[in-house]
């Protein structure tokens, strides 16, 4: 688990992330994703990265960039064939800064919420902010309601946004420049302690 001082990045991708012309906090954090533990039982994960291992904007705009060759890839092979470039690609925009002291301030009593490292093929920095029911006694409603509570705190925590156009991308430079990454109307929570 990552310590409480600790820095990870959400990466904004086009076009799944942009609406009108921005990318605004809703759209950079949809849901969570869905997933089986190795005990079977379900997590709720979002992808971000460790800015322990992503020492200057440069490092995560590497590390941007091999998110979105790992999502194409993914989408070629679900597709069973080359994706149509412009179209059916994703395309690394720019960064969000997320502090994982805000995270674990989510207000949380059914879910158990942490930041773990958990390092990808060509993404050694990737993390997931993981997202585990409890022995909380609760409704599906309630569980379903705390969830969205804890997107929508995410949301208000995402600041210090940095686009960015990758060498691999100079072709669509004139879509990507357009896209600006937005952040709400809330300053992120404050820290205490
Ligand atoms: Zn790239």
């Amino acid at each position: 688990m990552l310590n409480a001082d600790e820095i990870v990045y959400r990466c904004a991708l086009f076009p799944r992330m942009v609406d009108q012309g921005i990318v605004p906090p809703e759209k950079a954090i949809a849901d969570f994703f869905t997933e089986k533990d190795d005990e079977g039982n379900k997590v709720y994960t979002i992808s971000v990265g460790r800015g322990a291992m992503l020492p200057d904007w440069a490092a995560v705009h590497d590390y941007g960039c091999r998110t979105a060759v790992a999502a194409n890839d993914y989408l070629t092979e679900k597709k069973g064939g080359p994706l149509i470039r412009g179209e059916e690609t994703l395309h690394y925009i720019g960064s969000y800064k997320v502090n994982v002291a805000s995270i674990m301030q989510a207000p949380c009593k059914l879910f158990d919420l942490g930041v773990f490292h958990h390092p990808m093929p060509n993404l050694p920095e990737h993390c997931n902010i993981a997202m585990r029911q409890n022995s909380v006694d609760g409704t599906r409603i309630e569980r379903s309601a705390e969830r969205t509570g804890i997107i929508v705190y995410l949301r208000q925590s995402l600041y210090d946004p940095d686009s960015h156009i990758c060498e691999c991308d100079a072709d669509l430079k004139e879509t990507l420049a357009e896209i600006k990454l937005s952040v709400g109307p809330d300053k992120p929570p404050l820290l205490t302690g």
